[in-house]
C-alpha cells in the first residue's frame, strides 16, 4: 500500500513538475497559461497526447522534437524529475512522520505538496528572469488559508495557532524589509528585492517563528552556497542573482525537518 501510493505520488510529482515547468515558462513570457495546448518552442507543432507524457517521451523522442528535430531543452526533463524527488521527500515525511492525528498529517501533506508546487514555480521564474510573480505568492496564502480552515473544522488545530503562524510571517517579513533597507544603505545598491521579502513572509506563515528564525540562516548558507557554484560553474554571470531559489529550498527543507532542527538547536542552547 505504502509503494503504491509512492509509486502515485512520483507520477503525480513528474505531471505537475511538467505542468509547473510550462506554467513557469509562460507566465516569464507573458503568454495565457490557462488556455493554449503546448507546442514546441521552435517549430510551434502542437504536442500530441503521447509527447506530453513526462520523462517517457522525451526518453522516447531521445530528447528530440518528433516535427522538426529540434532537441528539446533538458530544463523539460530536470524539473519533472526535481519535482517529483520533491513529492517524495513531503510523502517520506507523512510516512515516518508526527505523531499527529492522521487527517491533520493527510491535510498537511497536501497543503505542503502545493505549497512546494508554489516554490518551485518561483524558483523557475526567479532563476530566468529574477521576477517573483505576485499571483503565485498570492496562491500560496490562499492556499495557507484554505488549509487552516480545513484544520480547524477538523478540530486540528484552533484559531489562536493560526494568529501565531500569521503573525510570525508578518514579523520575519517585517525583519527582512528592515534588513533589506539596512543593507541598501550600506551598499548603496538594492540588496534583496520586494520578492525575495515576500516570499520570506509566506514561509514564515507556514514555518512558525522558530521555523522562520532558522529560514533566515539557512537561506542565508544556502544562498552563499548557490553563488558560489555559480561563480564556478558560470564566471562571466552578471551579477544579477537570484535570492528566490535559495529562500524557496531552504523553506522546502524546513517543511520536511523544522521540528528536527528546532529539537537539536534547543539542546545546543540548553
Ligand atoms: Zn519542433
Amino acid at each position: 500500500m505504502l509503494i503504491y501510493f509512492g509509486v502515485l505520488v512520483t507520477i503525480l510529482g513528474l505531471v505537475f513538475g511538467s505542468f509547473l515547468n510550462c506554467t513557469a515558462m509562460r507566465l516569464v513570457r507573458g503568454e495565457d497559461f490557462v488556455r493554449g495546448r503546448s507546442r514546441c518552442p521552435n517549430c510551434g507543432h502542437e504536442l500530441t497526447a503521447i509527447e506530453l507524457i513526462p520523462v517517457l517521451s522525451f526518453l522516447i523522442q531521445k530528447g528530440k522534437c518528433r516535427h522538426c528535430g529540434e532537441k528539446i531543452s533538458a530544463r523539460y526533463i530536470v524539473s519533472e524529475i526535481v519535482f517529483a524527488a520533491l513529492s517524495l521527500g513531503l510523502y517520506f515525511k507523512l510516512i515516518f512522520g508526527s505523531g499527529d492525528a492522521i487527517d491533520a498529517q493527510m491535510i498537511v501533506f497536501l497543503r505542503n505538496w502545493i505549497l512546494t508546487g508554489c516554490l518551485f514555480l518561483i524558483s523557475l521564474t526567479d532563476l530566468e528572469s529574477q521576477e517573483i510573480y505576485n499571483g503565485v505568492l498570492l496562491f500560496g496564502f490562499a492556499n495557507f488559508a484554505v488549509f487552516a480552515v480545513a484544520l480547524i473544522v477538523t478540530k486540528n488545530a484552533d484559531i489562536y495557532h493560526v494568529g501565531l503562524s500569521l503573525l510570525s510571517g508578518l514579523a520575519v517579513g517585517a525583519v527582512m524589509l528592515l534588513l533589506s533597507l539596512i543593507m541598501d544603505k550600506i551598499l548603496n545598491k538594492d540588496s534583496m528585492g520586494g520578492g525575495d521579502i515576500k516570499l520570506f513572509a509566506l514561509l514564515g506563515i507556514y514555518l512558525g517563528f522558530a521555523g522562520a528564525y532558522e529560514l533566515v540562516i539557512l537561506s542565508c548558507i544556502t544562498g552563499l552556497i548557490f553563488a558560489g557554484i555559480r561563480r564556478i560553474l558560470i564566471p562571466e554571470a552578471s551579477k544579477e542573482f537570484s535570492f528566490g531559489p535559495a529562500i524557496a529550498l531552504s523553506g522546502y527543507i524546513l517543511l520536511l525537518s523544522e521540528e528536527y532542527i528546532t529539537g537539536w538547536y534547543l539542546s545546543i542552547l540548553l
